[in-house]
């Protein structure tokens, strides 16, 4: 019996030496020493030997057991210090590891321009003046030299809220309150913003867009003065060696009133598609402020003169980044987008 009793422990360390895993060291915990185990089938036998062995034997059956219950606790620390490495290794942050891009947002390319126009006004030492979307008629319209049923109004399909309220189809109105606010004093400011007209959609209207005009009162302004101001701005916006081309026009709030042409900034002046084989594109309208307007803005056309101007972002960004339809720009489509983001 104790032969056998040692060749249990033999086999039992042999085997729990072998332990990879925890499920394997219970198996063979039930195997060894449960109820119905290699030991107690041993021990059943027991009953057979004389008062003198039984306690020798006992010893030894003791022995075994503790020899196997010993490896068995030895296995089960060594498993349980693996998992908490393990898991341990699994939570570490490694903090060299590059970090996740998350997706940026860029700035909306109208947006962009119209903040490179204000930059290159600012750069000039104009000030930024803003006014109300929805306007009254005297300001859109009759204190810009555009009585009531002047034909000129036609040219504005406008959005009218009340007969008098309507929302401004241009930037101007904000000219004329700077006027009224100035009070007779020197005025230099960029009027940005969104305006509205009665226009469908297609690839160059929009029944919304944006607007930046720019007006200069104080004395001795010239149209000289304008035009070099103008020269200024379409090369820093579209490079040193574009140039302005001045055509006459027809404003009712300046006279004489200009178009503006900038260079092609496809051929660069040679004549292509774009421009229409002109070697110009047609960029912004101008003039010198109407002794009316000034009039009604509380200056003396005898002691002051001024200029003024108006473009659309839209346009100058259509141009500048070569868009062939305004509409890319409200339709908040990410592809074009995420162009805008890097450039
Ligand atoms: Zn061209």
């Amino acid at each position: 019996m104790k032969e056998r009793l040692e060749g249990l422990r033999i086999e039992a360390l042999a085997e729990l030496e072998q332990v990879q895993n925890p499920q394997t060291l219970n198996d063979l915990r039930v195997k060894y020493l449960g109820k119905k185990g290699a030991l107690t089938e041993i021990l059943r036998g027991m009953g057979g030997l004389s008062a003198e062995e039984r306690p020798i034997i006992g010893q030894v059956a003791n022995d075994v057991r503790a020899a196997i219950e010993a490896v068995i606790e030895q296995k089960q620390e060594t498993f349980q210090q693996e998992e908490t490495n393990n898991r341990l290794r699994a939570e570490t942050i490694d903090v060299t590891l590059p970090g996740k891009a998350l997706p940026t947002g860029s700035v909306h390319p109208l947006n962009k321009v119209a903040q490179e126009i204000e930059d290159v006004f600012i750069g000039l030492g104009y000030s930024i003046a803003e006014g109300p979307e929805v306007e009254t008629d005297y300001y859109n319209f009759e204190a810009l030299n555009l009585p009531k049923n002047h034909p000129a109004r036609d040219m504005q399909d406008s959005f009218y809220i009340t007969d008098d309220i309507l929302m401004r189809t241009h930037t101007s109105p904000v000219q004329v309150r700077t006027m009224k606010e100035s009070k007779g004093a020197p005025i230099k400011v960029i009027c940005p913003g969104k305006v509205y007209r009665r226009d469908d959609d297609d690839a160059t209207h929009s029944f919304q867009f944006n607007q930046i005009e720019g007006l200069v009162i104080g004395r001795n302004i010239r149209m000289s003065d304008l035009k070099g101001t103008l020269l200024q701005f379409v090369q820093q916006m579209f490079g040193e060696q574009a140039q302005i081309r001045l055509r006459p026009s027809f404003f009712p709030f300046t006279e004489p009133s200009a178009e503006v042409d900038v260079t092609c900034v496809q051929c660069g002046g040679n004549g292509c598609r774009m421009c229409k084989q002109t070697g110009w594109l047609e960029i912004l309208g101008c003039g010198m402020v109407h002794p009316r307007v000034l009039e009604m803005g509380g200056y003396d056309p005898e002691e002051v003169s001024g200029f003024a101007f108006g473009m659309g972002v839209e346009r100058i960004a259509l141009l500048k980044y070569g868009i062939d339809d305004i509409r890319h720009f409200y339709t908040n489509d990410l592809r074009f987008l995420g162009q805008f983001a890097r450039m």
